[in-house]
């Protein structure tokens, strides 16, 4: 069979000739062998296809993802301090196609839930039977008054991880000492609610050991966020006096910028900056739109227990585009949502009822080499949406020994993380 060779030959397949050869080993669902496609090659969709996989090797399941190559976010903080390589965030997705799945090297650009098909830039067409969702976020250039894309290559968001990463990292490095380097938050719901943070932390270990007289400020259009209190205690014992914040009802909100003068705007004030690090509104990734599974504020609305969309049938939501209540959008959430979507698939062609998922996550933020806390989360679903049914942060007056060891242990989190998704 067509998939068969393409599995063995461990590689992933461009394009047109990749939804040809899925289209081909196409036995219908009464012979048994269920179709099932997911878009987004992501920590969502990646985990989701393998765990499918696992759980029914007879299914053939096609990972739609454009890039050949997945740059992963978590730990791209590190990067754009200095204390890392960006190659160690890349990662193929050979393994995933020697597990017997197809990768299809190509954008989805459209989807048509009735048909049941999926439709690509060079008029190919791919049929399915359960479509998987999982394009993560779209960065919104509409949302912020004189941002859209092409101020992004001025002002950085980064938060998309690749190039803007890099970018990032080398403004920073060109940077004079003394230079005021301005971190633009957004509102909820956002990707990683604690990065903008973390980040702030590593620019500042940067900044000290390089450009001991530059500061950086926060502005943002929150007035709390995820591990504060531990945030604001490492910055006053690792890095007094670098890092301000304006919160929400300080005038944090940045109304608009500038990306000819590095001029950043909000209510209360004007704000030069030497490196302008601007991280707009976000909503589900742009196929999530095109499928109908988004709703009017942009994300998609799932059942907590099967991922299903609320809008269209037999297409699930995983990961950052879908509105999973209490659950952070994380790559730990995004991987948790991928393995228990495939089980409520599987389940469901088997005709059997779904089991109530118990997701886990964990979310580690690294403030300096060898100081890091965590939260850790275990989120259930209750009254149509997911609630937290158990939380742990690390304590604020932890010992520097805990802090390293919660540093190794991210690392750890990381390499597991990526070798569930990515082999
Ligand atoms: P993604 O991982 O973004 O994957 C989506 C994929 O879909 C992409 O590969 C994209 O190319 C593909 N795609 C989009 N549209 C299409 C289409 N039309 N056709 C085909 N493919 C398509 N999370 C943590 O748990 N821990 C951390 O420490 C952490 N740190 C972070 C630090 C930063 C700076 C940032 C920005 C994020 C961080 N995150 C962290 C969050 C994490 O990266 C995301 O929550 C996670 O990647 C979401 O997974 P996803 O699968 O939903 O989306």
């Amino acid at each position: 069979m067509t998939v068969t060779r393409l599995q063995t030959r461990r590689d992933v397949v461009r394009g047109a000739a990749a939804i040809a050869a899925a289209a081909l080993a196409r036995p219908s669902l009464a012979q048994g062998a269920a179709r099932i496609a997911v878009i987004g090659g992501g920590f969502g969709g990646a985990s989701c296809a393998r765990a499918l996989r696992r759980l029914d090797p007879k299914l053939q399941i096609t990972l739609i993802e454009p890039n050949t190559t997945f740059t992963a976010c978590p730990f791209s903080n590190e990067v754009i301090a200095g204390l890392r390589e960006l190659r160690a965030q890349q990662f193929t997705y050979d393994k995933v196609a020697a597990d017997g799945i197809t990768v299809a090297a190509q954008a989805a650009t459209k989807v048509d839930a009735q048909a049941r098909t999926i439709g690509f830039g060079d008029g190919t067409t791919l049929s399915y039977d359960r479509l998987v969702l999982a394009p993560g976020i779209e960065l919104r250039f509409d949302a912020l008054s004189g941002y859209d894309e092409a101020a992004s290559v001025q002002m950085p968001h980064a938060w998309k991880a690749g190039e803007q990463t890099a970018l990032l990292r080398r403004q920073l490095e060109a940077m004079d000492d003394g230079g005021l380097v301005v971190i633009a938050v957004p509102a909820a719901p956002m990707r990683c609610p604690p990065a903008p943070y973390e980040r702030a932390s590593l620019i500042a270990h940067y900044l000290q050991a390089n450009k001991p007289r530059s500061k950086i400020l926060v502005l943002d259009a929150k007035d709390n966020y995820s591990q504060q209190k531990l945030f604001e205690a490492a910055w006053k014992e690792l890095y007094p006096g670098m890092i301000e914040r304006i919160a929400l009802s300080q005038g944090g909100r940045v109304t608009s910028v500038n990306p000819a003068t590095n001029e950043i705007v909000t209510d209360f004030g004007n704000y030069s900056a030497a490196v302008a690090n601007v991280i707009p509104p976000q909503r589900a990734g742009r196929i999530a739109e095109i499928a109908g599974a988004a709703d009017h504020t942009g994300w998609c609305p799932i059942d907590p227990v099967t991922f299903a969309s609320k809008r269209v049938p037999n297409i699930h939501v995983i990961g950052d585009a879908c509105i999973a209540g209490g659950i952070p959008k994380s790559a730990s959430a995004a991987a948790a949502q991928g393995r228990a979507c495939a089980a409520a698939i599987v389940n469901a062609l088997a005709g059997k009822p779904p089991e109530t998922p118990r997701l886990d996550g964990a979310c580690y933020n690294t403030v300096a080499p060898g100081y890091a806390f965590s939260l850790k989360g275990i989120y259930q679903p209750k009254e149509d949406q997911y609630a937290e049914a158990e939380v742990t942060t690390s304590p604020v007056d932890a010992s520097p020994e805990m802090r390293r060891r919660e540093a190794e242990r991210a690392l750890d989190w990381f390499k597991t993380i990526t070798g569930d998704a990515f082999g």
